[in-house]
């Protein structure tokens, strides 16, 4: 064993729950040393998603005891023989600090291979998805240390950006970054974003910059159409009082959740304008809309979901470009230690933090 590893612990604890809604209690798993193909992390903060909260609360499928957290950064701990290099070949060594895709893929397939969304391989799991009971037992943000499992996509961090700006990344930046391309955001056009969440206040800092000369957020809430003002968003709506100019909008992106903004969203496009929904995320998402506007309008209308790896390096750079333009220091309001998961996980789902962070 490397003398690195010698330092290691030989057990961890990783935060569970064992019924939807239920409190979070710490347990020890053991530590075992990487395979050839793995890298073990010592985790230095993880965020709560929005879809931890949905898996948490019982809203999709999720298998207890639950093992959360997918928005992670950390530090090497222990490489496996192989894992020399990160995705752009930038040396790897323990103590580096990495961020890396939020899914892990079993090995080579059609999907993968020859449609080229290995998001969507079969047998696809994702990290803090799965039962802590389930080996190695570490795959999830919400503990001490999380094994990077082989196929996974990892990225070293830049030393300036700080763990607030940069454990959003592998989901929330990510996603946006293939919405952003799914919605083919040309120089001058208009864009609507339903939602101010996260994801939106992203999409909006990412649709300017590529040149949308009007972006128009559409939240309920007050204060998150102020922030919005922050991150690109030019003019902002409650949902209720929605004004598109008369030309149409050319883009509209859905990252609200709501099914009922389809309805709206076809009724501001422009003929030959986009649709990308990533924000119906959970199941029976059911909305009666007017078919014919579809063809009528000639619309296109894109699902996103999770992202390619190439997505990854793009929102790293993206945020490291933008971070003296965008205050995305600011999105992960407090932290957490990892003794006080359930209260951070209350305070996520009541939405009285913006992005709560878990520092094991
Ligand atoms: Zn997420």
């Amino acid at each position: 064993m490397p003398e690195h590893e010698a330092m290691l612990p030989d057990s961890a604890q990783v935060a569970v729950f064992d019924e939807p809604n239920g409190p979070f209690r710490l347990t020890r798993y053991p530590l075992r040393p990487v395979a050839d193909t793995e890298v073990l992390v010592r985790v230095r903060m993880s965020t709560i998603c929005r879809s931890d909260i949905h898996s948490w609360q019982g809203k999709r499928p999720s298998p207890c005891p639950g093992l959360l957290g997918h928005e992670i950064v950390g530090t090497i701990a222990a490489l496996g023989a192989s894992m020399t290099h990160d995705m752009r070949e930038a040396p790897l060594a323990v103590g580096d600090r990495i961020t890396w895709s939020e899914y892990f893929v079993p090995g080579r397939s059609w999907m993968r291979d020859v449609l080229d969304m290995p998001q969507k391989a079969p047998g696809v799991d994702k990290y803090g998805h799965l039962s802590s009971d389930t080996a190695p037992h570490h795959h999830g943000g919400f503990g001490e240390f999380c094994y990077i499992r082989p196929d996974s996509w990892i990225l070293k961090l830049p030393d300036e950006l700080s763990d607030e700006e940069a454990t959003p990344i592998n989901c929330g930046v990510a996603t946006m970054c293939a919405v952003i391309e799914a919605a083919d955001i040309r120089i001058g056009q208009t864009v609507v974003i339903q939602g101010l969440g996260l994801l939106g206040l992203y999409g909006a800092a990412l649709a300017k910059s590529r040149g949308a000369a009007l972006v128009i957020g559409v939240e309920a809430l007050e204060s998150r159409r102020q922030l919005g003002m922050q991150f690109g968003v030019d003019q902002t709506f409650a949902p209720d009082a929605v004004q598109i100019p008369a030309h149409g909008a050319d883009c509209v992106i859905e990252v609200c959740g709501d099914p009922n903004a389809l309805v709206s969203a076809m009724q501001w496009l422009r003929p030959g304008g986009r649709l990308v929904v990533a924000g119906l995320v959970n199941p029976n998402a059911n909305v009666t809309l007017d078919a014919h506007r579809i063809l009528r309008q000639c619309l296109t209308i894109v699902g996103v979901h999770n992202y390619h790896p190439r997505h990854l390096p793009q929102a790293l750079d993206f945020i490291l470009t933008h971070r003296s333009v965008y205050p995305f220091r600011t999105l992960v309001d407090r932290s957490y230690p990892l003794a006080n998961i359930s209260e951070a996980m209350t305070d996520a789902a009541q939405r009285h933090v913006l992005r709560a962070a878990i520092c094991p």
